[in-house]
């Protein structure tokens, strides 16, 4: 059991405080949104996360994506174009090479950059739901599971 300290001096059981739903808060970090209130931007640049969410003030620089974003990034990228090239390739053996040389590196591209930070804004949110690293900070006094004094 993991004991974490309040400001005010008692401490609270990260396992007495209220489950977070993963599913929702994932979704939101997906769409690049706080995980918390799904209003504020989770990032303040393409991969930069914002310290606080600028809509509820839930505190996010705990967040210890690192390099799993782009692990899951690859991971993901080179099933789909690794099949879609294999699909190809059955369908029509004689497509050109040079547009293979261009149409594969491209979409990799593409679709590489797109999906970098979305899974990267789910991995926080995740982390955020599950309450990992710095997260499992005492919450905001709504959240909190009674009154501990
Ligand atoms: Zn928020």
């Amino acid at each position: 059991m993991t004991f974490i300290a309040r400001a005010d001096d008692h401490t609270v059981s990260v396992s007495t405080l209220p489950a977070r739903a993963w599913w929702p808060a994932l979704k939101r970090g997906f769409q690049g949104r706080c995980p918390s209130c799904g209003e504020g931007k989770l990032f303040r640049a393409y991969l930069k996360v914002n310290d606080c969410c600028p809509a509820c003030g839930e505190e996010l620089h705990h967040h210890r994506a690192d390099d799993a974003p782009p692990y899951v990034t690859i991971l993901v990228v080179a099933h789909i174009i690794g099949a879609a090239m294999l699909f190809v390739e059955e369908r029509d053996e004689n497509v050109a090479l040079w547009i293979h040389a261009i149409v594969w590196p491209t979409v990799t591209l593409a679709l590489s950059l797109w999906l970098l930070p979305r899974f990267k804004g789910a991995l926080i949110a995740y982390q955020w739901a599950l309450r990992m690293h710095g997260f499992e900070t005492v919450p905001p006094k709504a959240e909190r599971p009674g009154r501990i004094s």
